[in-house]
């Protein structure tokens, strides 16, 4: 998609350090983070939102790769939240999961 700057990460038009890529997804860190790990993991392909994510096979791979950065990042028993963020809420309109962490045991929506 013209003019998405996750789009122009996925392509190699804007650089970008991956935590992890595959043909289907790329894992990078935040520009902006919100704890000592935000990462957002990204399928390659543009998926406006949440609402329009109908892709079973790159949802699952989502997952996976978020379950496996997860265990990678050292926060897996350290109290982590994955987020999606929609309906407005989002600035960037490619979906993407933000995971961070660690947030301990009290850390509550
Ligand atoms: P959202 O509000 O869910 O759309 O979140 C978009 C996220 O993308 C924000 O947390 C931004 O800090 C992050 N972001 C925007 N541009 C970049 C970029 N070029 N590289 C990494 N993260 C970015
Ligand atoms: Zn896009």
């Amino acid at each position: 998609m013209k003019n998405c700057i996750f789009c122009k990460i996925a392509k190699g038009e804007i650089p970008k350090k991956f935590g992890y890529q595959d043909k289907d997804i790329m894992v990078f860190d935040d520009i902006n983070p919100l704890a000592p790990i935000h990462i957002l993991i990204v399928p390659k392909k543009h998926i406006k939102d949440f609402n329009n994510m109908d892709d079973s096979r790159i949802w699952n791979k989502m997952r996976g790769v978020a379950q496996v950065m997860v265990a990678k990042k050292g926060i897996k028993n350290k109290g982590y939240r994955v987020v999606i963020n929609g309906g407005g809420a989002q600035i960037i309109d490619h979906l993407h999961l933000h995971i961070t962490g660690p947030l301990g045991k009290s850390a509550k929506m």
